[in-house]
């Protein structure tokens, strides 16, 4: 590679089981362009200053990962929405560091193609989580008109700082409340850690959704999570997390590399290839 070649990265503390280079080098490859997608494993104390150097490593953007999406809207011109969902996790030059989420297009361009009239009626999404990947979810929702959407997080205060974030039409309700709300949704979203290896499974009542509710699970390791299999056995209808990852990519490599890539069967079946083989213990 030489030093004109353009290069982006993924960063993340830690970054090694991450997909995303799987992802961006096939479309690298597939679109002809001459670039380079590699990981760099930044430390959460060192990430300020490897982005004062992201340039100068000859970078032309980089896809923030855990713990860096909050912390990189100190250090970045983030635009409406990511300082809307409070979490980037994309960066790219254009004169100035700037910064969006793109996991908001690729959470509903996902659950837009799976389940295409998910929001054919209004009605109640429960959203399980209050990470930076939940707040994601809430703007989206929020965004696409849902009128009531129920946050409910292990850690309460967490839930509370998304309804103070996002205003009055989202509510909480407890950790252990959680099956409760079930028969009330439209719409529910796994946006924890809940059913990756090494993590608990989800304990839910999937019975009590109603028989119209549809089910996406951000988690994608496995692929066919407990969640998503419980809901297929009821007949819901669901989206899975692999697809969300492919579509909040497809921006992403937009802003860095100037050409629209496509999210094609052989690319998915690589990465569910790749997802059927043991590997670190955590995902974006
Ligand atoms: P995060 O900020 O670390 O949040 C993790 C969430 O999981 C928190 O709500 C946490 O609750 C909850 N949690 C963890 N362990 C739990 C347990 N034992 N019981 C109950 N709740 C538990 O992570 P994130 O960035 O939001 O990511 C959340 C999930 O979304 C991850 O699985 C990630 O891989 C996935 N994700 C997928 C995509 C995609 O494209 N498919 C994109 C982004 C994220 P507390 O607040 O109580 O700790």
């Amino acid at each position: 590679m030489t030093r004109s070649t353009p290069a982006a990265c993924v960063i993340g503390w830690p970054v090694e089981h991450s997909r995303s280079p799987l992802i961006h080098n096939y479309w690298l490859k597939a679109c002809g362009v001459p670039g380079e997608y590699r990981r760099e494993a930044v430390p959460p104390d060192q990430f300020r200053d490897f982005l004062r150097s992201l340039a100068a490593r000859g970078y032309v953007g980089a896809n923030l990962i855990f713990p860096h999406k909050e912390a990189a809207l100190a250090w970045s011109e983030p635009d409406d929405r990511a300082r809307a969902v409070g979490a980037a996790n994309t960066l790219w030059f254009d004169g100035v560091l700037r910064a969006t989420n793109t996991d908001v297009e690729g959470f509903l361009d996902n659950l837009n193609a799976c389940v295409p009239d998910w929001d054919a009626n209004d009605g109640t999404a429960l959203v399980l989580g209050a990470g930076g990947a939940a707040r994601a979810v809430v703007y989206a929702l929020l965004e696409r008109g849902m009128s009531r959407i129920v946050v409910i997080n292990r850690t309460p205060q967490r839930a509370q700082a998304i309804q103070q974030w996002f205003g009055s039409r989202v509510s909480i309700s407890a950790w252990e409340e959680r099956d409760h709300w079930l028969a009330e949704a439209r719409l529910l979203v796994n946006a924890t850690k809940l059913g990756m290896p090494g993590q608990p499974e989800l304990v839910l009542d999937v019975t009590r959704l109603p028989a119209d509710a549809a089910v996406a699970d951000l988690v994608y390791v496995p692929l066919v999570t407990p969640l998503l299999r419980a809901a297929m056995a009821r007949n819901l209808r669901t989206a899975d997390g692999l697809g969300m990852l492919l579509r909040q990519a497809v921006p992403q490599f937009q802003l860095w590399f100037r050409k629209k890539p496509e999210i094609t069967k052989e690319l998915r079946s690589l990465l569910e290839q790749n997802l059927s083989v043991p590997q670190p213990r955590s995902q974006e």
